[in-house]
């Protein structure tokens, strides 16, 4: 029976377990550094909310979530958003942004008309977007490719808060071949992404698609967490162990877990961030180490803040709001969870998810918990007019959690994994080829896959 070792016990790392422990022919051991399964997936119960402390959804446009979450038998909780659309902060206040807006890739003029946010001057740069020249396909910054194709404005205001925000990015830095492909792929196949859009094999990532573009689980994501650690019955589960480094031996791989234990199997996946890997790699292959060490990650923070549905002056509208990178805010992003999804917070309770700190901006990992859930309070109440105090509020901290695919990432991988090619080594998770919870099941899974002919 062949031995795999996994390190890590995220998303991507118990996809990778489930697949190898199913067919009986592999012994698989799983080694975790905290004392709980699921990595970022981390959803609370709190007096009857239902609080996600990570991610709250899943792109249903990369498919490799919603097919585990059917093979675990979890469909019949699938849950959709209730309501849409969000707003974006210009000059502190907020703004409503049209449908035709919100997947990036303004539709009709006339759409653009009632956009209070954006000048006539803005307004008619967005419209003569067909009239830009086409790039050359290069990578190129997630600023810097809507800057050329729609102007400044509709960057920074729309474009950017969207797309670096999620990963709590420089827009600037951050890899628009790695992370969103699929605009560059348009942009080069029909000259121009509004020509693009009327075509009907266009499906850019994030366009308004007709179907819900995301989806939840009735009880948050950690239902699939516990979904996944209910089929894992043979696979030995290590918790709050951290392999120190990996040794490579006649025969495989050796886990040196301290200076007096260590186990030996065939093939490991590392399904950890990549400076976790640099360090486990650090004797095996140098070179490889020092890159996975080149690789950033930036810190992020979320403050879940309920509130009495009394205390608002006005009702929120939509699911949320953006905040761009040049706004005078401790906040990065909103999510109304309470509106946003059904059966979060109990009636006349409105829950709320605050995003704080970003790659180039407030620095989380300088303040405490106090200071988090001060600062988000205050602006919270300030933006959305809330005159009574929350009702409950805590902070999740991910520190060193956001990876940052700057320019080059997906070359970077490219020698990454040719240094490692005949190692009997696989790279998973959110550090490496996609970033979001589909993307690394997608890899831990394919991980998985190399290994099952041992
Ligand atoms: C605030 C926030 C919101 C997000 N929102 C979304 C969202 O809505 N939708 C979405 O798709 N994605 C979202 N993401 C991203 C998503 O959560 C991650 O991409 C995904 O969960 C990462 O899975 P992973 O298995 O690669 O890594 P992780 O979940 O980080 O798992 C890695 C595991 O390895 C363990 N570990 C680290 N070092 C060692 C070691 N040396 N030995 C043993 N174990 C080790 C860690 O403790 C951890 O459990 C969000 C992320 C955050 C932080």
């Amino acid at each position: 029976m062949a031995k795999i070792g996994i390190i890590g016990g995220g998303i991507a790392g118990l996809s990778a377990a489930y697949d190898l422990s199913r067919d009986g022919t592999h012994q698989v051991t799983l080694f975790e550094s905290s004392g709980r399964l699921g990595g970022k997936i981390l959803t609370h119960s709190i007096d009857g909310m239902i609080v996600e402390g990570g991610p709250d959804s899943i792109f249903t446009s990369k498919p490799w979530a919603v097919q585990l979450m059917t093979e675990l038998g979890l469909e019949s909780d699938f849950e959709e958003p209730i309501g849409g659309g969000f707003s974006v902060m210009t000059n502190g206040k907020l703004h409503a942004v049209p449908r035709a807006l919100a997947g990036l890739i303004p539709t009709a003029s006339t759409a653009l008309e009632s956009v209070g946010f954006l000048s006539a001057a803005a307004r008619k740069r967005i419209t003569s977007e067909h009239t830009v020249k086409k790039g050359s396909g290069e990578d190129e910054s997630v600023a810097s490719f809507f800057r050329r194709r729609f102007g400044k404005h509709f960057s920074k205001t729309l474009a950017e808060p969207l797309l670096a925000g999620i990963h709590a990015g420089d827009a600037e830095k951050l890899s628009m071949k790695a992370l969103y492909p699929t605009y560059i792929g348009l942009e080069q196949k029909h000259g121009s992404l509004s020509g693009a859009v009327s075509s009907p094999s266009a499906t850019p990532a994030g366009h308004a698609p007709k179907k819900a573009g995301f989806l939840t689980l009735r009880g948050g994501l950690a239902e699939l967490v516990t979904a996944l650690v209910q089929k894992l019955d043979s696979v030995d589960i290590r918790l709050s162990c951290s392999p120190k480094v990996l040794l490579q031996t006649e025969t495989g791989i050796k886990i040196q877990i301290s200076d007096s234990d260590s186990i030996e199997v065939d093939a490991v996946i590392l399904a950890v961030p990549a400076y976790a890997s640099a360090k486990l790699l650090s004797s095996i292959r140098q070179d490889a180490s020092i890159l996975l060490s080149g690789i950033r990650h930036a810190s992020t923070a979320v403050a879940t803040v309920a509130f009495r549905a009394s205390a608002f002056h006005r009702p929120l509208s939509g699911n949320g709001f953006l905040v761009p990178a040049d706004e005078d805010s401790d906040v990065t992003g909103c999510t109304y969870s309470s509106l946003k999804w059904a059966g979060r917070a109990p009636q006349e309770t409105i829950l709320i998810r605050a995003f704080m700190g970003r790659d180039g901006g407030l620095n989380i990992d300088t303040l405490s918990d106090d200071e988090i859930l001060t600062r988000a309070e205050s602006s919270l109440r300030r933006l959305l007019d809330a005159h009574e105090a929350p009702i409950m509020s805590r902070v999740d901290r991910w520190s060193n959690a956001m990876p940052q695919y700057e320019l080059g990432h997906l070359e970077l991988m490219d020698k990454i994994e040719s240094q490692l090619e005949g190692l009997p080594i696989q790279l998973a998770g959110t550090s490496y080829r996609g970033t979001g919870v589909p993307d690394c099941i997608r890899q831990g899974r394919e991980a998985a896959e190399r290994f099952k002919g041992l």
